[in-house]
């Protein structure tokens, strides 16, 4: 696989040698970083960090060290470049290839990168787009900071793909929201502080012009968040549940009965968090040293053809999603807007992800179904909880479906869906 590479030029299909590097000028900015780590990050720092969390980052609370480690590191301008320095942020001109390199080198060395989840990745960016100064001032630094965790309450029982239809009503009493109604499927509710959420406003109005987006905080009186068990043994979801909880009037992001607007510039980033080629990248590697090893009639099953054959399919599949980053990357580096082709990572990295599952429990046969935990599980049970969460990120943050009809009404001038009331 290519490591160091110039999206600027693999864009340029026509050229007939690619030149896959960066650029001595991105190469001098490479050793800064490197530089800046070796001096700020120490041997001790990487051998106490360097467990599974570094590589797939964490949303928990982070301790005082990597909380300091990321002060200095945004102050420096290599974390949060894209946040103004008012709000907390690292404040750096655009330039994803310096973003690139300070991701690599980071990760390289377990340094904690900018935090991921619903707040950091989501809401901060709703705020910088929707929110007041105050919300600004209150919220963001915080958030990216990881000292502040939120949860996304969109949806309903009976309001996923349709979110518009969402029923959980806020009625203005005085200086207070009241607010009543069920929200579902909410990740890491149950350690969230606060909750992004959509509440009807207005009744009267038709569904999408009746919803404000609103901020509430999870130990608000009223307010009760169950968990609930996943396929995998986790408790991530929960179900929120609010019986007259009473929100501060101010807490609306936007304007009230805007929430519709403001939900989708979440949205937007959420789903550019999901199909990330890194994890697929790391599971077809594992499931390539499996294969080496794991026998079948007598040899070793990556000489079976036919599984020879998957393989290769496979390793196409993630080839194509790679240079596809490396396209959508080069279009950033130009300031062009990717439009559709920025749905493409999402729809294909999580139908990949559920291919790969499935090849590695094909792979394993009956050992591959035991569960992590279990002492004869191959894979330490890797494989089948990479499996059965595959099945999850489908879902998560819009259905594959979904996804395919916007590409093919937004994206193509298709038809739209007649089942899709809008
Ligand atoms: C891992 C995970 C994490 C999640 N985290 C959160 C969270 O933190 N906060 C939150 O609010 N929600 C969360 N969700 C919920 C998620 O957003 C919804 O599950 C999703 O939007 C689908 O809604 P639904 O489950 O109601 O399914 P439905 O909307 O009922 O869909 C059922 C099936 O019908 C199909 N379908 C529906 N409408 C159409 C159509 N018009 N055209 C074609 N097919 C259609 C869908 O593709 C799907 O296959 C999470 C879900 C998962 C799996």
């Amino acid at each position: 696989m290519v490591r160091r590479r110039e999206p600027e030029i693999a864009s340029r299909r026509q050229e007939e040698d690619m030149d896959l590097t960066y650029s001595a000028k991105y190469e001098e900015f490479r050793k800064e970083v490197c530089a800046y780590l070796d001096e700020h990050w120490t041997a001790d720092d990487r051998a106490k960090y360097g467990g599974p969390e570094a590589i797939f980052g964490t949303i928990s609370k982070p301790d005082e060290r990597i909380t300091e480690f990321r002060i200095g590191a945004i102050e420096a301008g290599y974390l949060y470049r894209n946040v103004p320095k008012q709000w907390g942020g690292g404040e750096q001109p655009f330039d994803p290839l310096k973003s690139a390199i300070i991701r690599e080198e980071f990760k390289s060395v377990h340094a904690p990168r900018e935090m991921v989840g619903q707040g950091p990745s989501m809401l901060v960016f709703t705020l910088l787009e929707h929110g007041t100064d105050e919300q600004k001032e209150k919220f963001v630094r915080d958030t990216l900071l990881g000292r502040l965790l939120w949860c996304q309450g969109y949806s309903e029982p009976n309001a996923g793909s349709d979110l518009a239809s969402l029923r959980t009503k806020a009625e203005l009493d005085g200086d207070e929201w009241v607010v009543n109604g069920q929200k579902i499927w909410t990740s890491n509710a149950q350690e969230a502080d606060w909750m992004f959420t959509l509440v009807r406003t207005e009744p009267d109005a038709p569904k999408h012009e009746g919803i404000s987006y609103m901020l509430i905080e999870m130990n608000t009186p009223g307010l009760e968040a169950r968990q609930m068990k996943q396929i995998t043994g986790e408790t991530d979801f929960n179900e929120v549940f609010l019986e007259d909880a009473r929100v501060p009037k101010e807490n609306l992001v936007g304007e009230r009965g805007k929430g519709w607007i403001v939900s989708r510039s979440t949205l937007k980033h959420e789903r550019a968090l999901i199909g990330d080629t890194d994890i697929n990248r790391r599971t077809l590697d594992g499931l390539v040293m499996m294969a080496q090893v794991i026998e079948r009639n007598g040899q070793p099953v990556m000489k079976d053809p036919v599984f020879r054959n998957r393989l290769v399919e496979l390793e196409s599949r993630l080839l194509s999603a790679e240079y596809h980053a490396m396209r959508l990357l080069t279009m950033q580096a130009r300031g062009q807007d990717a439009g559709i082709a920025g749905m493409v990572p999402k729809l294909n990295g999580t139908q990949l992800t559920y291919e790969l599952a499935i090849t590695a429990m094909d792979l394993m046969g009956d050992t591959g179904s035991l569960a992590p935990g279990e002492p004869s599980a191959p894979a330490m049970g890797m494989f089948v909880h990479a499996y059965l969460w595959s099945l999850g990120v489908l879902i998560a943050g819009g259905t594959a479906n979904i996804q395919r009809n916007i590409i093919a009404e937004r994206g193509l001038g298709m038809p739209r869906d007649p089942a899709q009331k809008r």
